[in-house]
């Protein structure tokens, strides 16, 4: 089983000979040699056996949600949101990416808020 990289933007999948796993105080770990992510990694085996390090199945898949504001023709702004999940398949494009657009604003910085404001009720409902 190759490692993969959970940065949403990055998915490399990576040979166990690509990447070196490091001990830290927090646990096992590997930094991704693409995007430099830090992916945690579990110890399994028998106490006694040979260490074997595995990555432990994420709860849910990867996800990102970017609030932006997007300039209009008429001077206003359009709250937007941008929401990329990793897809199920694993590997380097595995990423789905949509935009929702919100309300719209007079100015760039009102627009941002609201945008951030719906995407952490989104975070929130999903935790
Ligand atoms: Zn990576």
């Amino acid at each position: 089983m190759p490692f993969i990289c959970e940065n949403v933007e990055c998915r490399a999948v990576l040979a166990r000979g690509q990447v070196k796993t490091v001990h830290e105080d927090a646990g096992w770990c590997f930094y991704c040699p693409d995007c430099k992510a830090r992916n945690e990694l579990k110890e399994t085996g028998a106490p006694d056996g040979p260490i074997e390090l595995i990555q432990p199945e994420s709860s849910g898949l990867p996800h990102k949600v970017i609030a932006a504001a997007r300039p209009l023709e008429d001077g206003r702004y359009a709250a937007q949101l941008r929401i990329q999940r990793a897809l199920g398949t694993r590997g380097t494009y595995a990423v789905e990416e949509h935009w929702d657009q919100l309300d719209v604003f007079l100015n760039a910085q009102e627009a941002v808020a609201h945008a951030k404001s719906v995407a952490a009720d989104l975070l929130n409902r999903k935790a």
